[in-house]
């Protein structure tokens, strides 16, 4: 198998016919023996049967259907189990990403890049407030991890099979794909392109879904938020120490006893504040553990038309 395309589906049923011709189009333009693999993340609309009319009519079309929804980013780990191809394509459904970049990706993946990813020039049909937070987030992500981890790119790449086996193996549960995929190294690009507007439908990612999203980003690759926490929490005692010295000094020596219940509740708040912030910190990181010790499965597959390649041994270059 010469490309595997892996297609997180979450109620797209306007999508999937588009993508589809789009998709076996490009393809097939560069080799006859591809897979398209849809992965419905138990959409509550009509996408699966179209998906699976679809498998029937063309055997290029794989399937896989969980048993409830597990979130884009597992969607996508569970295609890379399944996927054969010695090239591996993600892309999201709502055609925001062209396939036609597909061809541009697979030649620059021809000349020996392990990772090629697409870069975002610019983002059609997206709100202020998401292109704002988008961006403030990967320059934020950028200064707080070790791993370089490029800004501005989405899930939207072609990858080696030997990466994809990399991510097989990498253990954990809150998953960070693009975090991940830079973390294993290699020679890696990009080719920059232009984000369009979602075709039909409108984004799963609320703002409370982003907010998610960034913190299992954060907390996979940086251990920045805890030295913060520290940081704060030496900076409150400083601060609480100079206030010790200043009461002495004005009672000893001035003779007059600061008084007063408003900077009494005043620095109570504030401890309780930096307190509690410091406590969510750690939180997040021991909630990040705890679903990692669980250790389930990392998601549950209802039906499928597929096989699993993750235990098969792939000889690594
Ligand atoms: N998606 C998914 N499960 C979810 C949410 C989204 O599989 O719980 C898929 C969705 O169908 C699409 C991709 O992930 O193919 C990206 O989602 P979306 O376009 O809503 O995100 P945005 O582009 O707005 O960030
Ligand atoms: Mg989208």
């Amino acid at each position: 198998m010469d490309i595997s395309v892996i297609i997180p589906i979450y109620n797209e049923e306007g999508n999937i016919q588009p993508m589809y011709e789009r998709m076996s189009a490009t393809l097939s333009k560069i080799t006859d023996d591809y897979e398209i693999i849809f992965v419905n993340d138990c959409s509550k609309d009509n996408s699966l049967s179209l998906v699976k009319t679809l498998t029937q009519k063309d055997s290029h079309i794989k399937y896989i259907s969980f048993s409830r929804n597990f979130g884009q980013q597992i969607a996508v780990s569970a295609g890379l189990d399944y996927a054969e191809g010695d090239a591996v394509v993600i892309i999201d459904a709502d055609l925001q990403d062209p396939p036609e970049l597909v061809i541009e990706l697979y030649s620059k993946y021809k000349e020996g890049f392990k990772v090629v990813y697409a870069k975002r020039k610019s983002r059609d049909g997206e709100t202020w407030f998401k292109k704002f937070s988008a961006k403030v987030f990967y320059r934020l992500l950028a200064k707080m991890t070790t791993v370089d981890i490029p800004v501005d790119v989405g899930d939207f790449r072609i990858m080696d099979k030997v990466i994809v086996q990399h991510l097989r193996n990498m253990p954990e549960k809150s998953k960070y794909i693009r975090g991940q995929v830079s973390w294993i190294g290699y020679k890696q690009t990009y080719v920059e392109y232009q984000r369009d507007a979602r075709l039909s439908g409108e984004t799963n990612y609320p703002f409370r879904k982003m907010m998610r999203y960034a913190i299992d980003a954060i907390t996979s690759f940086s251990d920045k938020p805890l030295k913060i926490a520290s940081t704060l929490g030496l900076l409150t005692s400083l601060f609480a120490f100079l206030a010790i010295i200043y009461a002495l000094v004005s009672h000893f020596v001035f003779d007059n006893a600061v008084s007063g219940w408003t900077s009494l509740i005043l620095s109570i708040l504030f401890i309780g504040g930096v307190q509690m912030i410091t406590i969510g910190i750690i939180g997040e990181y021991i909630a990040r553990m705890n679903n990692d010790i669980r250790n389930r499965p990392l998601y549950i597959i209802e039906e499928k038309n597929v096989e699993e390649q993750k235990n098969k041994s792939i000889e690594t270059k």
